[in-house]
């Protein structure tokens, strides 16, 4: 019988590569980032900041989004001649060359005008225009599984949680929200485990506990962001309700991998015998029955 056992918490985020954390003390991905809590007003604000730049900068971008692109006005001061005194040149005795120079001459001077209202105008456009609407993403690798091959096994799940996306019962998910904009911007990695046991295909039996889990999500297919999307930050963020600014989390599209029971894994990175396990087959030089990832458990799906 499976039971639903809670996602384990994530209070912490880092800033340089914008995954959850288990704690606010250290960077499971590496020790040389910087971490914030998302319970704490001041770590959410750090957060923001790198996401989206100082107060200031938000505030000209909010309200860039807000007026939307207004202008067009300067186009209207160009109005047609309905009636010039060059027209009495004829009465006045002037000859047709005449009248034709000065037409030309007042025509290359409403054009050269004209031109030069559409130069200032795309020149004060240039200057006003607003701080780009593009969030920064992480500005470094998350958690990563091993290049080498690893044991191959099956998912056995000892209890089942929803999917961060799509809320399909699981034992383990990474999901990969990024922002598309001339390139993938990052915003956020959350990969988590409820704790579950992989069997080896040679009998032996890795035991994952609950917490983070290192999964190959880059491969995954991406996709638009859904309202799921927000449901699940609501979860991981609580304070964003309270806050009028923009969004940390601000994503487009989002990957995830999934592993249920019955999926067939391999298990990467190093492994270590389980405390009080390995007595019996250790001695004989065979490998122990049961085995304990060493460091964030790395996994990745068997197609
Ligand atoms: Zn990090």
């Amino acid at each position: 019988m499976l039971d639903m056992p809670a996602w384990p918490p994530r209070p912490a985020i880092c800033l340089d590569c914008r995954t959850l954390q288990p704690a606010a003390d250290r960077c499971l991905a590496s020790a040389h980032h910087r971490l914030a809590d998302l319970r704490a007003p001041a770590g959410r604000a750090s957060l923001l900041e790198r996401a989206w730049g100082s107060p200031s900068v938000r505030r000209r971008i909010r309200t860039a989004a807000k007026v939307g692109s207004t202008g067009g006005a300067a186009g209207g001061g160009l109005e047609a001649c309905s009636g010039c005194d060059g027209c009495g040149l004829i009465e006045a005795g002037g000859s047709v060359g005449e009248i034709v120079a000065v037409i030309l001459v007042v025509a290359f001077v409403f054009v050269a005008i004209y031109l030069l209202a559409i130069g200032v105008r795309a020149l004060w456009r240039w200057w006003r225009r607003p701080p780009p609407v593009r969030p920064n993403g992480a500005e470094a690798r998350g958690l990563a599984v091993g290049r080498l091959t690893g044991r191959p096994g099956r998912v056995v799940a000892r209890g089942t949680a929803p999917a961060a996306i799509g809320d399909a019962p699981c034992v383990a998910y990474a999901l990969q929200a990024s922002y598309r904009d001339r390139g993938e911007r990052v915003m956020l990695r959350d990969s988590v485990g409820v704790g579950f046991d992989v069997v080896l295909d040679d009998g032996a039996v890795v035991e994952i506990p609950a917490g983070p889990v290192a999964l190959d999500v880059d491969g995954a297919p991406a996709r638009a962001v859904a309202p799921t999307y927000a449901a699940h930050l609501d979860v991981i963020d609580p304070q964003r309700r309270g806050v009028d600014d923009l969004d940390p989390f601000a994503a487009t599209h989002v990957r995830q991998v999934v592993l249920a029971d019955g999926d067939r894994v391999e298990v990467r990175g190093r492994l270590r015998p389980m405390p009080g396990a390995a007595s019996g087959a250790a001695y004989r030089g065979v490998t122990s029955e049961r085995w304990i990832p060493d460091g964030v458990p790395q996994l990745v799906r068997a197609s």
